[in-house]
């Protein structure tokens, strides 16, 4: 456990240069690493050393950026991925397997609801999804015998539902089974999940954590405080031996702290590869030096826009957990309390087709597919990242027809609203 602050952390944590070794977390870009004798390697082979031998498990500039997200998550051990959709998949996918289950908030990320909706149902592995207001009833309804998870997101994306997270985690522990959060829109700065009772954090850091949408990533960070052996023969991955490791046990090998990422890293990686390269570990952390500087600008511009919108007579509805009439503002009080995030989502007067022209007369802000950077941006989900849903699955995901995706970003905020205002003044 680091002894320093987050915001100390978001600077100094991960990397302790040696003497006369480099200030900056150094690239290494190799993909193999050197031994002098075939049984040195034979050891890593069989887990019984620790070290690197080929970037496609493991690399230390990635390990770096991995262990200062998980101090600033406060977790044991942390992993990074190629992508935010690798993190979710391979959350769920290190400790379930095809005939098993999962239960789901219904407001996640479309790409998120893809992958377990459709793909992963393919691998035989079954979502339910709940509501995330649905009540405890509901709720404890949703799990079998085969359930395995509970998945949900802080702040959804674009839904902007704020999880009641420690009503989730203590549905999820009830059952016997983790709670899975995607903290990407929240981050550590706003909210850390463990602290409510999650087990595991997932992040696409291509969003605030990059924060210059230079690099697409993930991370899985686990806080080390799930009894797997209390649910032994719920997780045989976890509590059985290993044949492809020579018969090695995780929890008994690396411990409550480290089984569940250390078997993400050999098995997950291993044979899927979806690591994230050194470069791209290098912006990251770069972005990640500044996280805490920058998120509380996305919020304060966040909340202005927020405000301005709402008083707009153009404006038909505006989202935005921070703010007083919305329905999530008590969970974002108790959650959020510093601040939700940059992304403000609404809609014009005369729905879709007005939203349309609206979003074609904005000059400051870009129509891009991204979210969450350094640049303010605009994007219309029904149409790009929810196209593949009906209108009905919309509904249950938050996201109406209508609705605009506005992620505020750190440019002074008069400059912002004016764009919003002189676009706004175009439209009937
Ligand atoms: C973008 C996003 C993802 C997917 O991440 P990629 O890095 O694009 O693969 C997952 N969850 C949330 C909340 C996101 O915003």
């Amino acid at each position: 456990m680091s002894k320093y602050r987050i915001n100390t952390n978001c600077v100094q944590a991960g990397y302790t240069p040696k003497n006369g070794e480099p200030r900056v977390v150094p690239i290494i870009q190799s993909t193999t690493f050197k031994y002098d004798t075939s049984e040195d390697m034979g050891k890593l082979f069989d887990l019984e050393a620790s070290g690197y031998f080929y970037t496609r498990l493991q690399n230390p500039t990635n390990d770096h950026v991995a262990a200062k997200i998980a101090a600033l998550e406060g977790g044991t051990a942390a992993m990074l991925t190629s992508s935010g959709q690798a993190a979710s998949f391979y959350s769920i996918f290190n400790i379930c397997s095809c005939g098993d289950h999962v239960v789901s908030s219904t407001t996640i990320y479309g790409g998120t609801y893809n992958l377990f909706a459709v793909t992963m149902k393919r691998m035989g592995i079954e979502f339910t999804f709940v509501a995330p207001d649905a009540d405890d009833e509901t709720l404890d309804a949703a799990f079998r015998p085969n359930t395995k998870a509970v998945f949900g997101e802080t702040i959804a994306n674009p839904a902007l539902a704020v999880l009641d997270i420690e009503r989730f985690a203590a549905a999820a522990h009830r059952h016997g089974v983790p709670l899975i959060v995607d903290n990407t829109f929240a981050t550590p700065i706003n909210c850390r999940p463990f602290e409510w009772g999650a087990d595991i954090v997932i992040h696409s850091t291509t969003k605030y954590m990059d924060g210059h949408a230079s690099g697409v990533g993930g991370v899985i960070v686990d806080s080390g405080k799930f009894d797997w052996m209390a649910h032994a023969e719920r997780y045989p991955g976890l509590t059985t031996p290993d044949e492809s490791y020579h018969g090695i046990t995780y929890v008994e090998k690396f411990g409550q702290e480290g089984a569940y990422i250390t078997k993400a890293t050999a098995q997950l990686m291993r044979d899927f590869g979806s690591i994230q390269s050194p470069q791209n570990a290098f912006l990251l952390n770069l972005g990640l030096e500044t996280l805490h500087v920058r998120v509380p600008r996305h919020c304060e511009n966040g909340m202005a826009v927020a405000e301005y919108l709402q008083n707009h007579e153009k404006v038909a509805w505006v989202n935005y957990p921070s703010l007083k009439d919305n329905q999530y503002y008590a969970l974002a009080q108790k959650y959020l309390p510093n601040g939700s995030c940059g992304v403000v989502s609404f809609g014009v007067k005369g729905g879709r087709k007005a939203a349309e022209a609206f979003m074609k007369e904005l000059k400051l802000a870009a129509i891009v597919t991204h979210v969450a950077d350094a640049r303010t941006c605009v994007l219309h989900p029904a149409s790009a990242t929810h196209r593949q849903m009906n209108d009905q699955e919309l509904e249950a995901a938050g996201v109406s027809p209508d609705l605009i995706r506005f992620s505020v970003g750190i440019e002074d905020k008069r400059d912002i609203i004016a764009d919003l205002e002189q676009a706004l003044s175009k439209i009937g």
